[in-house]
């Protein structure tokens, strides 16, 4: 009997730590390069929406997410109007990347796999190595903003609030924290450190409301993180790597669902990278079925979602957005599933 392969991934965030996890299950011996240490915050919306039982089961983390917090109610609101709420088909989960990423950590590590903390790798292709370090480098507008306030009050457990030049989502996730995260266009006029630049885009953004709110919440020390500098949909990732989770793919964060992708794009990489390692098929033969499966599976939503994307952050179309969601005429279960 031949030895089996050992797998090297680079990132050890959702994607990264999920396959780890779902690979030492299966006995294969799993190397994760992180390049930073946990447990630590990340930009995200920290609200996981669209990812089935089937998945968590087959990576191994049901028990992990069953501590998360379970929202199905969602409101948007428009500047100071609640446009709609509306009952997501399935709830979304809740937690915060500090506690969640930390968790995949411990579990990772009881099955047998091995974690490089402050251990950032050079991007480069190599046989047997996973690229799973999130979005990539590249010329952007966008300018993602997040951090943790306690004592708000909030009208369901996720809030989403749309303004002139971006969005901010809200989640009520542990410990009475509220994760509020923000995706905004750079404006070179906004300054500020931390909290105030965050408090600027809200203003900048018409979300004034929301803004003197947060305002008079507790803020958690160490929470406020940003994100600049990367593009929507599909990334240029070279065809001689195998790249999941953002690395491959962002989807706009209004949907919830980028955590979800980086879960299913780790369940496509499980059979394919346990036949290579057992020496049933070669590394070019893996890389092509796993980038065929996530195009396959995620192309339609990507689509989708980068035009409405477009749709809600258009001023003109906004008026006409709001009157139909107050008379209950958006087809939020049409929306819902074709950004899924
Ligand atoms: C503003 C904003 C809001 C969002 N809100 C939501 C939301 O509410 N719900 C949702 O589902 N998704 C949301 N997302 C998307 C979600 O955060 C990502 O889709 C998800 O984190 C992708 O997981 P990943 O494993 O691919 O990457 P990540 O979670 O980013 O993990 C990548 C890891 O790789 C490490 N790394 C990076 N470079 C290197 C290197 N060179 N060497 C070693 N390690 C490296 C990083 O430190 C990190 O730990 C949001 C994104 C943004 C920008």
């Amino acid at each position: 009997m031949q030895a089996l392969k050992q797998i090297e991934i680079v990132g050890g965030g959702l994607s990264g730590l999920s396959l780890a996890i779902a690979l030492r299950n299966r006995n294969v011996p799993v190397i994760v390069h992180e390049a930073l240490s946990y447990p630590r915050h990340r930009v995200c919306g920290e609200f996981i929406s669209g990812v089935s039982q089937q998945t968590l089961d087959a990576l191994g983390i049901a028990d992990i997410m069953e501590q998360c917090a379970r929202h199905d109610l969602v409101s948007w609101w428009n500047g100071a109007t609640m446009m709609g709420q509306y009952r997501l088909p399935s709830a979304a989960y809740a937690i915060s990347r500090y506690r969640l990423d930390a968790l995949l950590c411990d579990r990772l590590r009881a099955v047998g796999g091995v974690v490089q903390e402050t251990n950032r790798q050079q991007f480069t292709d190599k046989e047997g190595l996973v690229w799973a370090a999130g979005r990539r480098p590249a010329k952007g507008q966008w300018l993602g903003l997040k951090m943790h306030v306690r004592g708000l009050t909030m009208s369901s457990g996720l809030e989403m609030h749309l303004g002139q030049h971006g969005y901010a989502g809200l989640a009520r996730v542990e410990d009475g924290w509220v994760n509020l995260c923000g995706l905004f266009r750079i404006q070179s006029d906004i300054q500020g450190k931390q909290e105030e630049l965050l408090l600027g885009y809200l203003h900048q953004c018409g979300l004034h409301v929301l803004a003197d709110k947060i305002e008079h919440c507790e803020w958690r020390v160490g929470s406020f993180h940003a994100t600049a500098g990367f593009q929507l949909g599909r990334q240029q990732m070279p065809t001689s790597m195998l790249g999941i989770g953002d690395s491959e793919s962002i989807i706009p964060p209004f949907t919830g669902n980028g955590m979800s992708m980086a879960l299913q794009a780790a369940e496509m990489g499980i059979s394919p990278l346990e036949q290579y390692a057992n020496h049933q098929q070669s590394w070019q033969q893996t890389l092509q079925s796993v980038h065929e499966l996530q195009l396959r599976r995620f192309l339609r939503r990507l689509t989708f979602s980068q035009w409405m994307h477009r749709l809600i952050l258009a001023p003109s179309l906004r008026r006409p957005l709001e009157i139909l969601s107050t008379n209950q005429l958006l087809p939020f279960r049409f929306l819902y599933s074709v950004t899924r």
